[in-house]
């Protein structure tokens, strides 16, 4: 039988992301999983085509290949014994909780491959968060309402009902070895799947965790966001992830930070730049005035005769160097607005000021007409 177009099986256009194909594959998985469907041999047909469709085309590398070569660019098909991670880790949600405990699909996830033992860590997760340029600046701490996978309280971890025990595994007589074919494709002896390896059996599982051993939690957690984290930059929280079993170590948890744009300031680098208007006036005759920091405000003396577009550079009041290299500065642009809407008062004055201005107090207006009558 000729093989199908992996995007078609999917489901998805070609020119699909990777979230998309995500989407469309748990569907399908969910859709055709062997355990919803036990004895279908049409639905665990279906389940492996979109499995290794899903395995090549969440791969960029493999992706790569197959849309430039097609099926015959991936060597020789799709190596059963090997190539089977990403669902692992994608999809542990599927494969892991909801269906461990015995059946023989999710036991084919858990280690049926690659002669992996029963590994029950718990997975890295990810959260977006987003901080304003003054927390990005100054550090802040941000709770986060996380779900995630923890120990269930009424087994403690276990997945044994309370006061039962384990009884020898029926599937391997104790021995924690089996020898078997998985789909019809290889065979070999490998760690048993439904005591993974430990030679016994919960004789009945705990109902809160349908032994399990973990229950997914809401939790509320505190991230001490360091001051000059940039946008895109990621914080690992190391065992904050869900939690491992059996003494495995607890998954990490990511953050990635988004940095909101501000009305006032604009970043480049650790530098932030602040452009402030002032009055004809104010920059004609010199002034005092209060510039925003990120920080809260400082006086700058506005010399006199300070043109439009003069950056005005207020040292170490930028955004600390994530990587202890010091503080950037604050650049301030200044821009000299022209008065608009002017009153009666006000353009009489002008008026006035227009009939005593001298050329000599416009040394760039009276340069500039010098060099344009001598061309
Ligand atoms: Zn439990
Ligand atoms: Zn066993």
């Amino acid at each position: 039988m000729a093989k199908r177009d992996y995007y078609e099986v999917v489901g998805v256009p070609k020119n699909a992301g990777l979230d998309e194909i995500k989407k469309a594959y748990r569907k399908l998985a969910l859709k055709y999983h062997p355990d919803r469907n036990p004895g279908d041999k049409e639905a665990e047909e279906k389940f492996k085509e979109a499995t290794e469709a899903y395995e090549v085309l969440s791969d960029s590398k493999k992706r790569a290949t197959y849309d430039q070569f097609g099926h015959s660019g991936l060597g020789g098909g799709f190596d059963w014994t090997q190539d089977f991670s990403r669902v692992r880790t994608d999809f542990g949600d599927i494969f892991g909780d909801l269906f461990r405990g015995g059946s023989f699909f999710s036991n084919f996830f858990e280690e049926g491959f690659g002669g992996r033992t029963s590994y029950q860590g718990g997975s890295d997760l990810q959260v977006n968060l987003s901080v304003t340029l003054r927390e990005a600046a100054a550090g802040t701490e941000k709770y986060i309402n996380l779900t995630r996978l923890e120990k269930c309280p009424v087994c403690n971890g276990t997945g044994a009902k309370k006061g039962t025990g384990k009884k020898t595994c029926p599937q391997c007589q104790g021995r924690g070895q089996v020898s078997q074919s998985l789909l019809g494709f290889v065979s070999f002896a490998s760690t048993c799947p439904r005591c993974k390896g430990s030679g016994e059996i919960i004789t009945s599982p705990c109902r809160n965790c349908r032994g399990t051993g973990r229950v997914r939690k809401i939790h509320k957690i505190a991230a001490k966001i360091p001051a000059g984290v940039t946008q895109g930059s990621t914080l690992r929280l190391q065992g904050r992830g869900d939690v491992g079993l059996r003494g495995e170590s607890s998954g990490d948890l990511y953050i990635l930070i988004a940095v909101q744009e501000d009305e006032l300031f604009r970043r480049e680098g650790d530098d932030i730049i602040c452009e402030v208007p002032i009055t004809f006036v104010q920059a004609a005759l010199g002034a005092e005035i209060e510039v925003p920091t990120l920080f809260g405000k400082v006086e700058m003396k506005i010399p006199p005769g300070t043109q439009s577009g003069r950056v005005f550079r207020l040292r170490s009041q930028g955004i600390p160097n994530l990587h202890g290299y010091g503080k950037g500065d604050q650049l301030v642009r200044i821009l000299v607005e022209t008065p608009t809407n002017l009153g009666k008062e006000e353009r009489k004055l002008l008026e006035q000021f227009k009939e005593i201005s001298s050329v000599r107090a416009h040394p760039l207006i009276q340069k500039f007409w010098e060099r344009f009558k001598h061309r």
